[in-house]
């Protein structure tokens, strides 16, 4: 487990950068947080990273939504999703880009086992957040080590 905090949304576009550029094809994050928590925020830090020049928008009404880049993002906010309804998500999580799934407990038993989970957690009227970041699977452990020793070196 790996705990970045940031104190402002420029901070949480930072990281979720840095993270960006460590990204491969096939990679999953899942971004689980209450409204207004910072995961859209994130993803559109994750994008510049990942080298998307458009502009990303919570795709909220569009559950999915396509960005290119260095690599593809995959972009899902599946809250409005009906129970168990299957997008064709396996082919997103094996193609050629990388996934990024906003309330990703709507479709638990589509998500692949490796991946990585981020908790943003946050109190209401701060601009204070705690992204805790789980590791599901060798990858993504190696990634958060990484993470901790970029820390450490200041970035
Ligand atoms: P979500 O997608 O989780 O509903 P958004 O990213 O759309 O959340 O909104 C998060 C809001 O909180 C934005 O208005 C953002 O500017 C603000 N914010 C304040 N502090 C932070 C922070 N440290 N990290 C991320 N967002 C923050
Ligand atoms: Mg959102």
């Amino acid at each position: 487990m790996f705990v970045r905090d940031t104190d402002s949304p420029e901070a949480t576009d930072r990281f979720a950068q840095q993270l960006g550029e460590k990204l491969q094809p096939g990679d999953v994050l899942t971004l689980t947080g209450d409204l207004g928590a910072g995961k859209t925020t994130f993803t559109k830090g994750l994008a510049q990273g990942l080298g998307v020049r458009q502009v990303v928008n919570s795709p909220t009404f569009t559950i999915i939504k396509e960005y290119e880049g260095r690599l593809p993002l995959y972009h899902m906010d599946v809250y409005r999703l009906d129970e168990e309804e299957d997008l064709g998500f396996d082919e997103y999580f094996e193609g050629d880009g990388v996934t990024v799934i906003e309330w990703p407990d709507r479709i638990d038993s589509w998500l692949p086992a490796n991946r990585l989970d981020i908790e943003i957690k946050y109190k209401e009227d701060t601009d204070k957040r705690s992204l805790v970041c789980h590791p599901k699977g060798e990858r993504f452990e190696k990634m958060c080590e990484e993470l901790i020793d970029d820390e450490r070196a200041g970035n």
